[in-house]
């Protein structure tokens, strides 16, 4: 189900974004450094921009746009991966058959729809693992991306899968049931569910989930806390304290987040960005994190999804209808309210949700746009936010054409940010950092 949601774009499309990528990745920035930009009055911000990106050695770069163009790829046969395991359930029967041992094993309704489920879930992780080891692993080394051994790679997996199996049994078993009792209606209540479903593990999650995969600990260097808590005074954020957690567990990629919402709502930085970052990355990193939160991102998000949710769900009842009246008795399916209908289901909503993903990308990517531009305004440290845009660009092609980005990026892309960064700037000139402009943030190879 949480692969699911990761798909994107049909193929016609996508073939439309490879092409336009390339105006994307052949326009070389001019070689001068960030410093000479400034100098002249009024502020060229292009050229600026342009000094920023060409802080990337153009190997990195090279290697940091093969790794998120494969991921485009990457999104298509995870995609068909999920619709041949599912076919493979309906044509072989396998789902029937589960479905009958379910059956076999209680009378008792609920507990068939778990059992179902929990055979349903090991047999697709099983049956997609190569592809999974291959994208998560192999793929993350060769690009330099993972710091952890298979051991540790695969203890996070089987936890990740345990976790699945639990809040997967937690959204099937109330699914199926309100399937049973409203027949021809149940898709309405069912998005509900499902947009319930996905508020309870947004709360959840930071308290529940994320600390069983990595730790997390309060922020106690006051040399850091104290700006970033003055910050949240400054913006009306009730927070008392920042969490800093060992994402360098898994890889080197600089990040934060707000996560959970009501009372669980936290700000987490990692430490990654901690040992990479300077005050003023950190503060602007951190202004972005609480404009999520000011702005109610959390809320608005689940309004949006809950659209996507609405109309996805209407699709999958047609669907299921459809495929059904054809190939019901040959899979030996006893219609909707039949736990053994999953796989079809899964088919349906992934398709959907695959051609889907430009409009969910635009969603996110524009609430981060939004949270950009209030970091700007609250950290007001334009250079700091450049330089750690382009940390970001280590694993998110910096430079894609506009139809590229549309498509597939569900943050603003390198370019996007900072130009919104230079572009405050220009505004703003007082603002600038010598510091931060002639910082390299990476090493020269
Ligand atoms: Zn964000």
């Amino acid at each position: 189900m949480l692969r699911a949601a990761r798909y994107v774009l049909p193929i016609v499309l996508f073939v439309a974004v490879i092409v336009s990528g390339q105006t994307g990745t052949s326009s070389a920035p001019p070689v001068s450094s960030p410093g000479n930009a400034q100098q002249a009055r009024p502020f060229d911000i292009d050229a600026a921009v342009n000094a920023y990106l060409a802080k990337m050695p153009p190997a990195q770069r090279a290697r940091s746009d093969a790794y998120f163009e494969g991921g485009y790829w990457l999104m298509l046969w995870d995609f068909l991966s999920t619709i041949l395991v599912m076919w493979l359930m309906l044509h072989f029967r396998w789902s029937a058959r589960m479905r009958n041992l379910a059956e076999r094993i209680t009378r008792f309704r609920p507990l068939q729809t778990v059992i179902y489920w929990i055979q349903f879930a090991i047999v697709f992780s099983v049956l997609t693992f190569p592809l999974t080891v291959y994208e998560g692993y192999f793929r993350e080394h060769k690009y330099g991306l993972l710091n952890q051994t298979f051991g540790p790679w695969m203890r996070d997996q089987l936890v990740g899968l345990a976790v699945g199996l639990v809040l997967g049994a937690i959204l099937v078993v109330p699914l199926f049931g309100l399937v049973r009792r409203l027949g021809s209606n149940w898709w309405v209540w069912g998005a509900a569910l499902m947009i319930l479903f996905l508020a309870f593990v947004s709360l959840i999650a930071p308290v529940y989930i994320a600390p069983l995969f990595n730790q997390y600990k309060k922020l106690e260097d006051s040399k850091i806390k104290d700006p970033i808590l003055s910050m949240a005074r400054a913006n009306g954020i009730p927070a008392t304290d920042v969490y800093e957690f060992d994402a360098s567990r898994q890889s080197n990629r600089v990040s934060a987040n707000v996560s959970g919402f009501a009372n669980t709502l936290r700000i987490s930085l990692n430490d990654n960005l901690l040992q990479r970052c300077t005050l003023p990355e950190i503060e602007t990193t951190m202004g972005h994190e609480m404009g999520h939160y000011v702005l109610n991102h959390s809320y608005k998000g689940l309004v949006m999804f809950g659209v996507v949710i609405v109309i996805g769900f209407a699709f999958l009842n047609w669907g299921i209808g459809f495929a059904l009246a054809r190939w019901e008795e040959k899979w030996e399916i006893r219609g909707v309210t039949d736990v053994a209908v999953l796989p079809l289901a899964m088919i349906v909503f992934s398709t959907y949700l695959f051609l889907m993903t430009p409009v969910t990308n635009t969603i996110t990517r524009d609430m981060e746009y939004e949270a950009d531009m209030y970091g700007l305004n609250s950290a007001r440290q334009p250079d700091g936010e450049a330089n750690v845009d382009l940390m970001l660009g280590e694993y998110r092609k910096l430079d894609p054409g506009p139809l590229e980005e549309f498509l597939f990026y569900d943050h603003p892309s390198g370019r996007t940010r900072i130009t919104a960064a230079m572009r405050w700037k220009a505004e703003h000139p007082e603002s600038e950092s010598a510091e931060e402009v002639a910082k390299p943030v990476f090493k020269t190879e």
